[in-house]
């Protein structure tokens, strides 16, 4: 048996046999705002001890940035630390990675979303830290013991995020039907079958299984499953209407959705309560905080780089990391008790910000005109530069037959003002480009400024 190196308190924060978690919110998320932070402040001196001792980037790092973990009195202090970048990582992948060979059980990677993958190591206490984080977002998105999920997407693929909904449904005591990714033939057998209470789906593909339920006569709206963990894709508006995506869902299937987001990197996800009104942090877990382009913290409410400093993992630990998703943080209460802060949906990527025309945008303000019509069956965005060094968006797309493009152009215009190059293909070929084979997702968009193929 692996000892942990060192003893993290999340393990104390939190309720986490089975039996109590699905009836307590852990005390920390209930407590004040300042016992939060004194809670956070501690844990993160910790981080740094552990990243010194441990990592050769951070140690580095902080010795040429003269910080200690003295350096840190409140944790507005964390300012005083420069932060890193997704390039940082790649670039010096090993020289943060703090457990040696033998204390690695899993090798979980990024989807390789900005040029090569990442792989992200983890330890027998970070597998142990997934699974409490895991059943922290299914027990705040309602789950139970009761629960059971049947879980549609893979769980190899070196995919951290299926192995964390696994751990996660065991932690809380609930039941899991690992169907995994597509074929809703063999989904809705499963669900008539198992009877699951709850779908792990991406939005889109939920749509794909409401289409081959109404053309098979299943009667999907009356069955087992009550609610659905959406993950992938946003199905709310900055304000958390449903977007496009999410409004299709519900016009269809009046079910609860519950959004959650979540990255490899940060090994932590921020999943809705039924208030729906942003993803829940959770403070033994994860430090977040909102930075404009110069590095600074922005207002509650307004958006920002979502940067991250992970508490209590071993293997591959982060000090504010930049994850490149651009949000805004909540942090009103909640009505359903917790006084953490709250993520809303992701509006883009910091660097894939359009500017098109006189207009910016991110690719999700495209994808949202796109999937407002439900004629569009498949569709890929593609970013590129134009001779002046400007951007082009080019999208191509499969639809029914009953859509015009003049349908297509006036809704750019009325959302975007703008209308980016169109061209309507076969769905052979836009299969091929939004699935080409070696891709765990659905790619959406291909970003050639940069020569990055975004997933
Ligand atoms: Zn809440």
């Amino acid at each position: 048996m692996k000892k942990s190196i060192w003893k993290t308190d999340w393990q104390n924060a939190g309720e986490t046999s089975s039996n109590n978690m699905e009836k307590t919110i852990p005390p920390i998320e209930k407590a004040s705002y300042v016992e939060i932070e004194t809670y956070q402040l501690n844990e993160l001196r910790k981080v740094l001890h552990y990243v010194i001792g441990h990592s050769a980037f951070y140690k580095e790092h902080f010795k040429r940035n003269n910080i200690s973990p003295d350096t840190i009195q409140r944790l507005s202090d964390l300012q005083k630390i420069p932060p890193v970048s997704k390039h940082d990582l790649q670039k010096h992948q090993k020289d943060f990675w703090c457990a040696p060979t033998d204390r690695i059980i899993e090798y979980t990677n990024t989807s390789g979303t900005e040029g090569e993958a990442l792989t992200v190591p983890m330890t027998e206490s970070d597998l142990k830290r997934l699974a409490y984080n895991e059943a922290l977002s299914l027990a705040c998105a309602g789950g139970s013991s009761k629960e059971i999920y049947q879980l549609t997407t893979t769980v190899d693929r070196r995919f951290m995020a299926g192995l964390a909904y696994i751990l996660g449904a065991r932690e809380l005591g609930a039941g899991m039907v690992r169907v995994g990714p597509g074929i809703p033939q063999l989904q809705w057998k499963t669900i008539a079958e198992i009877q699951p209470t709850a779908l792990i789906a991406v939005p889109s593909f939920l749509l794909k299984l409401i289409d081959y339920a109404e053309s098979n006569d299943i009667d999907y709206k009356n069955g087992s499953v009550k609610k659905v963990i959406c993950i992938g894709e946003s199905i709310r508006n900055s304000d958390f209407s449903y977007n496009a995506l999410g409004q299709r869902i519900k016009e269809k299937w009046d079910i609860p959705l519950y959004s959650t987001y979540a990255s490899t990197e940060m090994a932590t996800a921020f999943t809705e309560c039924d208030a729906g009104r942003g993803g829940h942090l959770h403070p033994e877990l994860i430090i977040a905080e909102i930075l404009d382009d110069e590095g600074n913290p922005v207002v509650a409410g307004v958006e920002g780089e979502l940067t991250i400093t992970t508490l209590g993992i071993e293997g591959l630990p982060l000090v504010r990391f930049r994850t490149g998703d651009i949000c805004a943080m909540h942090t009103e209460p909640c009505s359903c008790g917790r006084n953490t802060a709250r993520l809303g949906p992701i509006v883009g990527r910091k660097h894939q910000m359009i500017k098109y025309k006189g207009t910016t945008c991110y690719p999700p303000a495209i994808f949202e005109v796109l999937d407002s019509l439900e004629e569009i069956i498949y569709y890929q965005v593609e970013i590129y530069s134009n001779e002046y060094g400007g951007d082009e968006v080019m999208v191509r797309y499969n639809a029914q037959e009953s859509l015009f493009e003049k349908a297509l152009t006036d809704r750019f215009r009325a959302s975007l003002r703008v209308t980016p190059k169109l061209e309507r293909i076969s769905q052979e070929t836009i299969l091929s480009l939004v699935f080409p084979g070696t891709s765990r997702k659905a790619v959406k968009l291909v970003d050639r400024r940069s020569q990055l193929v975004i997933k």
